[in-house]
């Protein structure tokens, strides 16, 4: 599997797990089960946030990774409320309780609100420089709201946006402009969660030709792109294993040629969405 980079060196693989969801009413040791699934089968990045069932994910995933912490790169987000400078520290404590750790290894504003970038980017240091954050990035902010962050840019290691073949345009500026200042970008919902994405004709038709599930083949495009980290959500363990062996999927000219008739890619800018 192709690994990705952060600027400051650390790797990472391209292919991690999501949690949205979790902790919601499920089975959460069933949900716990599936994560360690995962980091078994190599999937050592876990993407989760304060939001998700209101902590609840964060709870999972804290016994999911309880006796080995060492294998995990834990990538949390904080509220966009939450983001200031008084409230940060506050809701990092709650989340670094709930998934029982010292740090997260990547923190990440959820998307932007009221509080200045600029608050959220001192207090992101701030929880850097006392040990309990390793690095911080963002989610859900497009190319003019990265480039507010001014030169604090330089140091956010990532943004975590909706890229998959229904949703396509970062592929227009915000993949490039990510690319050429070498930060990783976050794929969410690559699978489309799960919905008509997977049933598309086309994709079926691709999928087809390979042998594969649909799922695979959308997430091998994702994958096919490089300095982008996929995080689908997984807990039913037939769909983990599948999702592990897309990694090795190539898609030819051929499949991305009829995706792309399928899924047109963006011609022009088209303001991020966001799910
Ligand atoms: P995904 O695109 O990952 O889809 C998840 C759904 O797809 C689940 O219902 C899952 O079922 C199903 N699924 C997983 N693998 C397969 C497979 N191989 N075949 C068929 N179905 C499959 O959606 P998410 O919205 O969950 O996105 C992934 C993660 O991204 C989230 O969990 C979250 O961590 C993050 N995220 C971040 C956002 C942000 O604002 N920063 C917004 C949205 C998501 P099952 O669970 O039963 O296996």
């Amino acid at each position: 599997m192709a690994d990705v980079r952060f600027p400051d060196g650390v790797v990472v693989p391209s292919l991690g797990q999501g949690t949205w969801h979790m902790g919601e009413g499920g089975d959460p040791r069933a949900e716990a089960d599936a994560l360690r699934l995962g980091l078994d089968l190599g999937l050592t990045l876990i993407d989760t946030a304060e939001m998700y069932a209101e902590g609840g994910a964060e709870e999972v995933v804290g016994e999911a990774i309880a006796g080995r912490r060492d294998q995990v790169f834990l990538v949390s987000k904080v509220y966009p409320h939450n983001a200031s400078a008084r409230k940060l520290p506050v809701a990092l404590a709650a989340s670094l309780k709930r998934l029982r750790v010292e740090r997260i290894d990547l923190y990440l504003l959820h998307w932007r609100g009221s509080v200045p970038l600029a608050e959220t980017v001192q207090a992101m240091e701030a929880a850097r420089a006392k040990g309990q954050i390793a690095r911080w990035g963002v989610s859900n902010l497009d190319v003019a709201d990265l480039r507010a962050l001014g030169p604090a840019l330089a140091d956010c290691a990532t943004d975590q946006v909706l890229w998959n073949l229904e949703a396509r345009g970062p592929e227009f500026d915000l993949l490039p402009f990510c690319a050429e200042r070498g930060m990783p970008v976050m794929a969410y919902s690559p699978l489309g969660q799960g919905g008509a994405l997977l049933r598309h004709r086309a994709l079926r038709a691709v999928a087809a030709r390979h042998g594969v599930a649909p799922a695979q083949a959308a997430l091998a495009f994702v994958l096919a792109r490089p300095g982008v980290i996929a995080i689908p959500k997984a807990s039913d363990p037939a769909h983990l294993r599948a999702n592990v062996a897309a990694r090795d999927l190539r898609l030819t000219a051929e499949d991305m040629a009829e995706l792309d008739r399928a899924f047109p890619p963006p011609s022009r800018k088209q303001p991020l969405e966001m799910i």
